[in-house]
């Protein structure tokens, strides 16, 4: 495993002096989903824009693949995805399929292979049907199939996603859970507040508050830390809490899978036996 982003003692404060981001460090290994929570305006937002080099930290520095971004910035605008929390502020063109086409293009991707990837990543959002539409005439949480489309376009090695599961209907939301899974050997990170969604999805998790980072580790470990989650603004996932209302009294499991195998072993549910 490498270190693939890095954040050193960042901080950021917005222009009418918001202070948004806090003395923040912290390490991305390639390959791993990573999930930052936190209530609204805890800087989540902004923390990923200053992963990506779109915003610069007044303090501190972020390193792509061990050096500074800004040495490093064609490199990273290939390799690194970013897609924002309004689809409004990523879809321009005409069409989608202009919009999925406009990245590739810039990096200089050749017709076929261009068509290629436009069907393969509409097919895996289900989006197909709306290449030949206009962006403005989709619904919220097509929009935000289609933002992330144009950046699956573009095969990062690093996905950063701003709230994708937000404004999705379940079985979109599903959909996008399962594509996570399958892209392997990507590394992602993706902003939420949805500690369930976080416990499936994720390997690792980040809680922000107030700017700073307040718990990090293993998804399993932070999101079973009870006085974690409620000292970071978040609910603990619905598995902890039914662990805890059946009588469960060691550290909650966070999966489902994990949830039943401890109440057989601790006796609190009879079942068949495991095969
Ligand atoms: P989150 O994504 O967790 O909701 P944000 O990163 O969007 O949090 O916001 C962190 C803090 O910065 C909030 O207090 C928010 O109001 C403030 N903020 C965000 N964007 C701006 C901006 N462009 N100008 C001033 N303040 C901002």
């Amino acid at each position: 495993m490498s270190t693939i982003l890095e954040a050193r003692s960042i901080s950021y404060t917005y222009p009418d002096g918001t202070r948004a981001i806090e003395d923040v460090s912290l390490e991305v290994e390639e390959g791993r989903v990573y999930a930052i929570l936190g209530p609204n305006g805890s800087g989540k937002s902004t923390l990923l824009l200053l992963l990506a080099g779109l915003l610069r930290p007044e303090s501190g520095e972020v390193l792509y693949r061990g050096k500074p971004i800004g040495e490093v910035y064609r490199r990273m605008r290939r390799e690194v995805g970013i897609v924002f929390q309004d689809p409004d502020d990523q879809l321009f063109a005409p069409t989608v399929r202009e919009d999925l086409a406009f990245g590739p293009k810039q990096l200089g991707i050749e017709e076929g292979e261009l068509e290629e990837r436009i069907e393969r990543v509409a097919e895996e959002l289900s989006i197909s049907h709306l290449l030949d539409k206009p962006p403005y005439r989709l619904s919220g949480g097509e929009r935000k199939l289609v933002a992330l489309a144009t950046v699956l376009v573009m095969e990062p090695r690093v996905l950063l996603l701003d709230e994708p599961f937000a404004e999705l209907a379940p079985d979109a939301s599903i959909r996008l859970e399962k594509l996570l899974k399958r892209l392997g050997d990507r590394t992602i990170i993706f902003s939420g507040h949805d500690t369930d969604m976080a416990a499936r999805a994720a390997s690792e998790v980040i809680l922000l508050n107030g700017g700073r980072i307040v718990g990090a580790g293993r998804a399993e470990e932070v999101l079973s830390d009870e006085g974690l989650m409620s000292a970071s603004g978040l609910s603990p996932p619905i598995v902890a809490r039914i662990y805890r209302m059946l009588g469960g009294r060691a550290r909650p499991p966070v999966t489902v899978e994990e949830l039943i195998e401890r109440l057989r072993a601790e006796r609190l549910i009879r079942g068949p036996p495991r095969s």
